[in-house]
């Protein structure tokens, strides 16, 4: 049966990189004969201007159905002054959460080409290729109970609850370690053990979990050592598997030694390898509009969406190929121009891949 993928430009630069994604995927799908149907529908801030709401019933029944779902960004200032539960980032929030998307995966690659754009020595960072797993739909951000309170004396107290079921941990150390097996069989597993019992728990079961992975070598490490060692030699990693706190900062941490955030995937995936696929990147309002933006997050993250979803590791290797072949070029966009190479604007940078993928 033909697989289906929901295409949901979003706010600001959205469009414009999902429009070269799409002209990517239209090559792969003729060249590897790949029989993959798609359509668009709205979410965000789009969605709020057509419907009134960030994720419209539509938007959400066509996700559901679809084999895979990739996303542009959304917000901006236009929606900032309205209400809280109706802004465009609820609309996110909302179809991961109705998706149950509990695995995020955040890859740090680093082209050679580009090793020149990390505020890190290019010998430290030149062909960094990390996973970092990250648990998404629970922990801190999600435990009950939560709130800001005041106490007898009058003083406010905030809190928060750090929380994780085994099953939680569980399902999450699977999808790791599958990911490491198609790597380079490690996985560092991150936690805060010595002071947080949710995170002791954390090691012991993703330590269970990795019997039934043997060929797969596991090691462990605390958060502080984990975000100082990215620093210092952060080519020592390949799979990171770690909790939603501690995810978020980390995968932010390493997606900056890479130099550039518009050159970053990502994808977040269900228990049956259904996922949503975005750039890390944001809608950049700042320069929405001017055809600039770089449009390769995005086109990578279709290739993520081929390789975990949609089981077309050849398509996915092949765009991978065809971005390095073009950043060999010489083509830049503006983000990550430097010295010497050829600045090219989100269409030109767009057809460079199409045509390296076809040549
Ligand atoms: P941002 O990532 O949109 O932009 C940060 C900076 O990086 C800006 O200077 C921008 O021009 C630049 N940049 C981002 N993507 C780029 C690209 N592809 N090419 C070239 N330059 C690029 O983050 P922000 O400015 O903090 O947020 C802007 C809006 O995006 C906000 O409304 C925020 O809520 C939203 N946002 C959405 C998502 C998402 O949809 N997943 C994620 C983060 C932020």
């Amino acid at each position: 049966m033909s697989q289906h993928i929901v295409l949901l430009a979003g706010d600001g630069i959205g469009p414009e990189i999902v429009a070269e994604a799409e002209k990517v995927l239209t090559q792969v799908n003729e060249q590897f004969s790949l029989g993959l149907s798609w359509n668009h529908e709205l979410l965000g801030g789009a969605a709020i201007d057509a419907h009134g709401v960030p994720l419209p019933d539509v938007t959400l029944d066509a996700a559901r159905k679809a084999d895979a779902i990739l996303l542009g960004a959304v917000g901006g200032p236009k929606w900032d002054a309205i209400e809280r539960s109706i802004r465009p980032e609820r609309g996110l929030l909302k179809i991961r959460a109705e998706l149950n998307l509990f695995a995020n995966l955040r890859p740090a690659l680093l082209y050679p080409q580009l090793a020149a754009a990390s505020s890190l020595k290019p010998e430290i960072v030149s062909g960094l290729d990390l996973l970092i797993v990250r648990e998404l739909t629970g922990g801190i951000y999600f435990g009950q109970p939560r709130g800001i309170r005041i106490l007898e004396n009058g003083e406010r107290q905030g809190f928060n609850t750090d929380i994780y079921s085994e099953s939680e941990i569980r399902r999450i150390a699977h999808v790791a370690f599958q990911l490491a097996q198609k790597r380079n069989k490690r996985v560092l597993s991150v936690d805060k053990a010595n002071v947080l019992e949710v995170t002791e728990l954390w090691k012991q079961v993703v330590t269970e979990v990795s019997a039934e992975y043997p060929d797969v070598a596991l090691s462990h490490m605390y958060v502080d050592n984990a975000a100082m060692q990215l620093v210092r030699a952060p080519k020592q990693f390949d799979v990171i598997v770690t909790g939603n706190l501690f995810g978020d900062i980390l995968s932010d941490q390493a997606a900056m030694l890479t130099g550039s955030i518009g050159m970053l995937p990502s994808a977040s995936l269900d228990q049956q390898k259904k996922g949503m696929y975005e750039p890390c990147h944001g809608s950049a309002p700042d320069i929405a509009g001017q055809g600039i933006a770089n449009p390769l997050a995005t086109i990578l993250s279709v290739a993520m969406m081929l390789r975990y979803s949609l089981n077309a590791p050849l398509a996915a290797e092949a765009i991978e190929a065809a971005v390095g072949r073009v950043l060999d070029q010489g083509l830049r966009t503006a983000d990550i121009f430097s010295e010497g190479t050829t600045r090219v604007g989100t269409k030109a940078m767009g057809d460079a891949v199409v045509a390296a993928l076809a040549g």
